[in-house]
């Protein structure tokens, strides 16, 4: 099966946090709260999937304030933080969610990705992931992590479904709305 069809069948789009939406880099303060910074192509790639009807949700091993702000900020469907093995996780997702695998893509760069990546219909790999993540990707993005690489996964579902034209147009009459 050929990437686009695997990108055609998707409904909700899965994603890791570090080193997927950030560079993997974390600001740690004396407190012990880190800081993490994430890219705004990405954050609009969370509005031009919304447009276009796609889930989204965020699964990642780590536990973090800034990011439970920023996911509520951009609206996400579901956010699962603390998730040491994301395979429970994924499965609540698509119980919750009335899904199949093959509706689903994940995009990760580490070795914990692994398991939800073989699961899904269309795994995506951060530039910059480990060699053997990036072998078991359908798709390895030239973008690095945290410089837009989920962006770049959007891009490809949302054309491969031929929406992207739909979410532009959709997108300018929301700007034209702000205005
Ligand atoms: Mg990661």
């Amino acid at each position: 099966m050929t990437n686009k069809a695997r990108a055609r069948r998707v409904r909700m789009i899965l994603t890791d946090v570090d080193g997927t939406l950030t560079d993997g880099t974390l600001a740690v303060l004396p407190d012990g709260e880190e800081i993490k910074t994430y890219h705004v192509k990405d954050g609009l790639a969370v509005l031009l999937a919304q447009i276009a009807g796609l889930k989204l949700g965020i699964i990642t091993g780590k536990t973090s304030k800034g990011l439970e702000h920023r996911a509520a900020r951009l609206k996400i469907d579901e956010l699962v933080q603390g998730a040491v093995d994301k395979m429970p996780s994924y499965r609540g997702i698509l119980a919750r969610h009335g899904l199949r695998p093959e509706e689903t893509a994940y995009i990760g760069d580490d070795l914990g990705d692994l398991a939800v990546l073989k699961a899904v219909g269309f795994a995506a790999a951060v530039a910059d992931a480990h060699p053997i993540v990036r072998r078991s990707a359908h798709y390895v993005c030239k973008a690095r992590g945290g410089r837009g690489a989920f962006r770049e996964l959007v891009d490809y579902i949302l054309t491969a479904q031929g929406k992207w034209g739909l979410v532009t147009a959709e997108f300018e009459t929301i700007f034209d709305r702000k205005l």
